[in-house]
């Protein structure tokens, strides 16, 4: 079955951003599978540009809490919607979905649910303890929200000990009023800070294109290594349809590596930066 391609393409596009799709029974086997255990990834709701690659090496970010979220930052195609009821069988199938595909890292993010007293932390620490239970030979990366700051909910996942807590910045703090407004850049650096201070490998994220320029985002690594962060990913914004926003510019590979250099000159141990790079893309070669 074929690989379908995840969102509209810009013949603008330039050489670097433009995917062969493979063509891979292995893909329609990962997507069926999620299907069938009524999941949901962010690799579909979000249209990810490495869903056929992912998707075709058994690879998928599994996206808890509902498909509905509480916050509509302008980069993200994930619907803003009525919140859905907690699933409390999620967990478990999340979990069985990880042991069928034979994951050796798991990834979990959600939705933002601002409407659930504990942003849905107990969802993710329920969610980290059945994948230790089902597939205890698996790393486990999340990917969280930011909770409102609330300390108390950071905490309840901290306690469930994934090998990797991640959240993404997503872009420099300036941009915050129009791209991520209802975030605060200083909120979630302190969420990363209190992730290392726990002595859990902290890793965040941003995208680039929006119309940052590179001074901005030097200064975002450096507060990233100063709060503890140790894994960094930088990618491309691409916008997901054609309703959303078009990038201000396509970041040249050698950008790229030019901020993988500074981050690393810096100290950051794991700088993953290109075009195509996403938070959990090739996720497990970080651990
Ligand atoms: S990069 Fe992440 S979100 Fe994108 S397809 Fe791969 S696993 Fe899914």
């Amino acid at each position: 079955m074929p690989c379908e391609k995840p969102s509209p393409r810009s013949s603008r596009l330039p050489e670097w951003l433009r995917i062969t799709l493979p063509q891979d029974r292995t893909f329609a086997r990962t997507r069926d599978l999620v299907a069938d255990l009524g999941l949901n990834t962010v690799c579909q709701g979000a249209r990810c540009p490495n869903i056929c690659e992912c998707f075709a090496r058994s690879t998928a970010t599994f996206l808890i809490l509902g498909r509905s979220c509480t916050r509509g930052c302008a980069f993200c195609n994930i619907g803003l919607g009525r919140p859905e009821p907690l699933d409390p069988g999620e967990p478990g199938r999340v979990a069985e979905a990880a042991r069928r595909l034979g994951l050796k890292h798991a990834v979990v993010t959600s939705v933002t649910r601002d409407d659930l007293p504990d942003g849905g932390a107990a969802h993710f620490a329920a969610t980290i303890r059945a994948l230790r239970e089902v597939v205890p030979g698996a790393t486990v990366e999340v990917l969280i929200p930011d909770f409102q700051g609330d300390a108390a909910a950071l905490r309840l996942v901290l306690d469930a000990k994934p090998d990797v807590l991640n959240h993404n910045v997503e872009t420099v703090p300036g941009l915050y009023p129009r791209i991520r407004p209802q975030a605060d850049y200083v909120q979630s650096l302190v969420l990363l800070e209190r992730a290392a201070r726990a002595g859990l490998p902290a890793k965040s994220g941003l995208m680039v294109g929006f119309g940052e320029s590179m001074e901005e985002v030097h200064q975002v690594i450096r507060d990233l290594h100063y709060r503890g962060v140790t894994m960094v990913t930088i990618g491309q914004y691409l916008r997901p349809s054609k309703a959303h926003p078009e990038p201000e510019r396509y970041v040249h590979p050698d950008e790229f590596a030019a901020l993988a250099d500074y981050g690393r000159s810096l100290g950051v141990p794991h700088m993953f930066c290109a075009p195509l790079v996403r938070s959990s893309y090739h996720a497990g070669e970080f651990v």
